[in-house]
């Protein structure tokens, strides 16, 4: 939930820009993948940025975002590129009265024919996300990290208890920024409804959400670059994991003590240890 003054759509462009340029500089957007998007519940005015409007179809019903505006970054387009040309690269859309269609507005500058191919999760999330917190700002990163999707190649990282232990046992600060781990979905078909509906699912608990085989999708109610911090954290756990792996796991990492040892000196709740 963000407080008045409510940023701007300069600002929040901004900051989708800075968000693309980390993303980058963690090789997690090669050519134009990963997306973002954000959604936003106070009044907007899409037309001074992007002048032009033409009615879509949402990919699902959402009347819960009634009236709610996204930014939504263009598919095709490069994550990279948002902060030199945003308008180039993003569109705005406004949820029509019952959440069945909406309005893309969109600049002259436009270099995208639709939105993200992956707009079904990330309308999907925001809309779940609203709906239980009742916040009035919302934010989704799908990226493709390569330590966290590489492992999630090898099987036994795909048991979402595994893949916690190991991640979170290198750096004293994982624990504290993912304190509820890392979800975990089975592959699925890219831009598929089950693709959608494991995501939902697992974000409910999660903040951010390994997709087997594809890459990770984070999620913040307060930026942009909060919800890539935890694209960040967790990349750098599967860093140090990798590393150790090359290492013939020589590391031993944070002992199950030491973990539970941090979270009582910071009253902070955790189930993974
Ligand atoms: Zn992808």
């Amino acid at each position: 939930m963000l407080p008045e003054p409510y940023p701007t759509l300069d600002d929040l462009l901004l900051m989708m820009g800075e968000a693309g340029k980390r993303l980058s500089e963690l090789e997690a957007c090669e050519g134009a993948a990963g997306n973002i998007s954000v959604c936003l519940r106070w009044p907007v005015e899409p037309r001074t940025r992007f002048p032009l409007s033409e009615e879509i179809e949402l990919p699902q019903p959402v009347p819960e975002l009634a009236g709610a505006i996204l930014l939504v970054s263009g598919s095709g387009r490069r994550l990279r590129e948002i902060i030199d040309e945003p308008a180039a690269s993003v569109g705005c859309i406004r949820v029509n009265e019952g959440g069945r269609t909406g309005s893309l507005f969109t600049s002259g500058q436009r270099r995208f024919q639709r939105v993200t191919s992956e707009f079904n999760s990330h309308l999907a999330v925001h809309a779940d996300q609203i709906a239980s917190s009742g916040t009035n700002f919302h934010a989704i990163v799908h990226a493709q990290p390569p330590r966290l999707t590489y492992l999630s190649h090898v099987p036994r990282y795909r048991d979402e208890s595994h893949l916690n232990m190991r991640l979170l046992r290198w750096q004293p600060e994982t624990i504290i920024n993912l304190p509820e781990g890392i979800g975990f979905v089975p592959f699925r078909i890219p831009g598929s409804p089950e693709l959608m509906e494991g995501t939902l699912e697992s974000l409910r608990k999660h903040r951010i959400v390994v997709w087997a085989k594809h890459g990770v999708m984070a999620r913040s109610d307060v930026s942009v670059k909060r919800a890539v911090d935890r694209i960040d954290y967790a990349e750098t756990a599967a860093k140090y994991e990798y590393l150790n792996l090359c290492a013939g796991e020589a590391g031993e990492g944070l002992t199950a003590d030491e973990i539970r040892a941090i979270c009582k000196t910071l009253s902070l709740q955790q189930k993974i240890f």
